[in-house]
């Protein structure tokens, strides 16, 4: 089983932090976003809270406003990153939660998923 990841040690962190390189799609003070390194979709991209959280898990009252905040933004970066719109586009939302969830890391991530049909997964 995979533990979860400390945020001294969390490959995310170091991406937000741009000590890792990634292929930026948007960034501002708590969020940040990067295309994934092993795309399921032709549009898929990662969004990430900059503080560490390690799975949605872990979510409680003190982020209602940065996941609120989260979420109202990745409509926005689905149509910037390519999906056609609502309703012959759109895009899938996807977090794995857990082992059992299929998380492998360990640092709170939305999948945003989209684009022509078929896809690789999901
Ligand atoms: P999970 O399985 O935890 O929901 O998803 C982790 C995702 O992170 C996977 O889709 C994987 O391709 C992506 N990923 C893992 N390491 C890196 C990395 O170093 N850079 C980028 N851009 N994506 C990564
Ligand atoms: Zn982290």
């Amino acid at each position: 089983m995979t533990e979860p990841t400390a945020a001294d040690n969390c490959i995310f962190c170091k991406i937000a932090t741009g000590k890792i390189p990634s292929r930026k799609v948007y960034e501002d003070e708590d969020i940040f976003a990067f295309h994934d390194i092993n795309p399921w979709a032709p549009v898929h991209f990662l969004m990430i809270p900059k503080t560490h959280i390690a799975s949605m898990a872990h979510v409680g009252h003190e982020h209602e406003a940065l996941l609120g905040r989260m979420l109202a933004l990745a409509p926005r970066l689905a149509l910037e990153q390519g999906c056609r719109p609502y309703p012959e586009g759109g895009f899938r939302i996807v977090t794995n939660t857990g082992a059992e969830g299929g998380q492998e890391v360990h640092h709170l991530h939305w999948h945003v998923m989209g684009g022509p049909r078929p896809w690789l997964r999901g």
